[in-house]
């Protein structure tokens, strides 16, 4: 068995040599240098909880366990810098499978700006990784959930659904919905791609810190996440079903609008942002949106009120659309 220290040098050197801190890793502690506010996360992928070894590689669970947490930072406007790792490894986890998911957080690390600056490793029953990822505060301040006026409009970035129906096509060995992965193999292959490795909005992100006034990213599925917001903005938002975003894989999996958009609303893992801004800004939210190479569109408002109401293509309340949870349906 390889030691901690080698394990976690496996990580430090997927994401490039060159340190980011005055000190670390090595030493007992990591020492950073802060510039102005920081803002910390922390996220775990456990082997039968959040993912299984059928159906995810290890590269995969390595880009994941950081793409959740830069999808927390994203959607508090933050640019990362750093991240910790914390390992848990069964009896028999060789070197090499330590590398394949370093590779995998490195990969994405690199691309993200983040470097590894120290990590723990433990013997567990099952595969564990637990991510820390600490970044910067925009100048322009961070994007919280309770910032939402009445009267803001509401926005969803990229599609939604998607990663929930990758989920169900790798559970299902491809017989998922609509028999996608025979009739559109390509789109199939698009949404597993989603489910296994998921983008985080970084780059939208901190292009919407000091223009929106709220933000959450979807990692329960937008009903769910919405309620989060709404709660914390002490308002209601207003959601329209039939303004969803929704890919062209998924119009194939569900071609009735009305259930597609139901689906899309409750998938979870979707790592898009939804955030609200001033009526008056949308202008200057689509010229970001672009800026940063996503899509944005608006799906409802900020009205008085508590809690979230959907409504369908008619503009009829919906009910039974609830969150996600893995392995639970
Ligand atoms: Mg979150």
């Amino acid at each position: 068995v390889p030691s901690e220290l080698e394990l976690i040098q496996t990580f430090v050197r997927a994401t490039g040599a060159a340190p980011l801190v005055p000190a670390g890793p090595g030493d007992d502690a990591a020492v950073l240098a802060p510039s102005g506010a920081s803002c910390v996360t922390v996220d775990a992928l456990v082997e039968g909880v959040h993912f299984r070894r059928a159906t995810a590689s290890l590269e995969d669970i390595g880009h994941k366990a950081l793409a959740v947490n830069l999808s927390d930072l994203a959607a508090m406007g933050a640019r990362p810098r750093w991240c910790l790792v914390a390992l848990g490894l069964p009896r028999g986890f060789r070197r090499s499978e330590a590398r394949a998911m370093g590779r995998g957080l490195g990969g994405l690390a690199r691309a993200a700006g983040v470097k590894v600056v120290g990590g723990n490793v433990t013997r567990a029953p099952g595969l564990s990784l637990t991510v820390t990822v600490g970044g910067e505060a925009p100048d322009t301040g961070l994007l919280l959930r309770s910032g939402a006026r009445v009267g803001d409009a509401l926005w969803v970035s990229g599609t939604l659904g998607d990663a929930r129906l990758g989920l169900l096509l790798l559970e299902s060995r491809g017989n998922g919905p609509g028999g996608l992965l025979r009739r559109h193999p390509r789109l199939a292959r698009g949404t597993m791609g989603r489910q296994r490795r998921p983008t985080a909005r970084v780059a939208l992100g901190q292009a919407l810190a000091g223009l929106a006034t709220a933000c959450i990213d979807l990692s329960d599925g937008l009903a769910q996440d919405a309620a989060r917001l709404a709660m914390a903005s002490r308002a209601q938002l207003h959601i329209r079903l039939g303004e969803l975003p929704t890919s062209r894989a998924l119009s194939a999996a569900i071609p009735e609008p009305g259930a597609r958009n139901r689906f899309a609303a409750m998938g979870g893992e979707d790592y898009e942002l939804l955030f609200t801004a001033p009526p008056d800004v949308a202008t200057q939210v689509l010229r970001r949106g672009r800026r940063a190479r996503v899509q944005v569109r608006k799906i409802g408002e900020v009205v008085w009120g508590r809690g979230t109401v959907l409504v369908d293509e008619r503009g009829r309340p919906v009910r039974g659309v609830h969150g996600f949870q893995h392995f639970t349906r």
